[in-house]
């Protein structure tokens, strides 16, 4: 089966690494920082179960879902779930995850602003149980 169905805007990309990702996640890069734009964008994927580590974004960054069902989630909070269509205003220096849910896929399309040369600091991985726990 062709890994891009006639739906997704951009093709899937390669695979995230999992020093940062758990499962699995794909990067389709978009636009590289540029002399006018400040950040990257990209098209990442997201299979079912497959989330971000928790990370930090200087800067912060704008989600913009394209594809399916996911979860959104910043430290302290409960997780909330995101469609195709939500835009994600997240906050400088806020700690957080996102990614697919247990059972449904997610695609994004991620504009990263910079600080400097860093537009991401990572952290740890989100535990299963956390994870669980934000499928309720
Ligand atoms: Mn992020």
């Amino acid at each position: 089966m062709n890994e891009q169905n006639n739906t997704s805007l951009f093709p899937k990309g390669e695979k995230l690494p999992g020093e940062w990702f758990s499962g699995n996640a794909f990067l389709h890069p978009l636009l590289a920082r540029d002399k006018n734009n400040d950040f990257a964008l990209g098209s990442v994927t997201f299979e079912p179960g497959a989330r971000t580590h928790w990370h930090i974004h200087p800067k912060g960054q704008i989600l913009i879902i394209t594809e399916g069902e996911g979860l959104y989630q910043e430290k302290g909070k409960p997780a909330q779930r995101i469609h195709r269509g939500d835009v994600i205003n997240i906050p400088e220096n806020v700690e957080h995850w996102h990614g697919a849910t247990a059972h449904s896929k997610m695609i994004h399309i991620a504009v990263t602003n910079y600080q400097g040369d860093t537009n991401v600091t990572w952290l740890s991985p989100v535990t299963n149980e956390a994870f669980s726990e934000a499928n309720k």
